[in-house]
């Protein structure tokens, strides 16, 4: 082949320095019992249908993947019982936990948490790439965003079980991607909503003019909590 031709590879720029190493961590830690977490805070969903809505955030540690422009650190920060989880979530007041990673999907422990947060009276959104689907779960919101472009595969399961998907879009690759879905914002589908790379002013005029020609399927969704400047 001649070199010219070979597509420049993504250089990894994301916030966990080495994550894989942070997803070996992880799975050490389950197989001791515990759960590996980034961190549990109290904010706002700031994107997508639930945008305002007062959560509890659960941070998985560990990812399946390990995306260029990923600007989550899911390193282990710490090790906890299931028990710690459900006590501290409730604490905040919230009925909305929403857990988020890195990858909660990876794991089949996060399952169990999933059922003892319900049974505490929660409900529950995931955050997840939607390489694993997780019929067995009690998910009351599931958002996906995939991420094709930099090797993750979607599971079928989610275009039918996803509440939204969810697209970051920097060009018209990414809006062909996210149009080429077979059904988020069809009647009946999950929601589509596109996301502008905030940084890239071209992006959020592209996303703009493309919800304006698609208005009955497209949905513009922003990173509020950016906007606002809270975790
Ligand atoms: S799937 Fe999400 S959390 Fe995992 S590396 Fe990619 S952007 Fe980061």
């Amino acid at each position: 082949m001649i070199t010219s031709e070979l597509k420049p590879l993504k250089v990894y720029q994301g916030a966990t320095p080495d994550p894989k190493q942070a997803t070996r961590d992880a799975v050490a830690v389950l197989r001791r019992g515990l759960l590996p977490l980034a961190e549990i805070f109290y904010s706002l969903q700031g994107e997508g249908l639930r945008t305002g809505q007062a959560t509890v955030f659960v941070r998985v540690a560990g990812c399946s993947l390990a995306c260029s422009f990923c600007d989550t650190d899911f390193r282990v920060r710490r090790e906890i019982t299931m028990d710690e989880v459900v006590n501290e979530v409730r604490g905040y007041g919230s009925s909305w936990v929403c857990l988020t990673g890195g990858e909660p999907t990876l794991y089949n422990e996060v399952g169990t948490l999933c059922d003892r947060l319900h049974d505490a009276g929660l409900r529950l959104q995931v955050e997840t790439n939607g390489m694993f689907p997780r019929p067995g779960w009690r998910l009351d919101h599931i958002t996906v965003s995939p991420k094709e472009t930099e090797g993750g595969t979607l599971d079928p399961w989610y275009l039918e079980h996803a509440t939204e998907f969810k697209y970051v879009i920097d060009d018209r690759s990414d809006l062909r991607r996210a149009l080429a879905n077979p059904t988020a914002g069809t009647p009946g589908g999950p929601l589509l909503y596109l996301q502008p790379n905030a940084l890239n002013p071209d992006a959020v005029r592209l996303c703009v003019g493309a919800v304006q020609e698609h208005p009955d399927r497209l949905r513009l969704s922003l990173q509020t909590h950016k906007l606002l400047q809270i975790p």
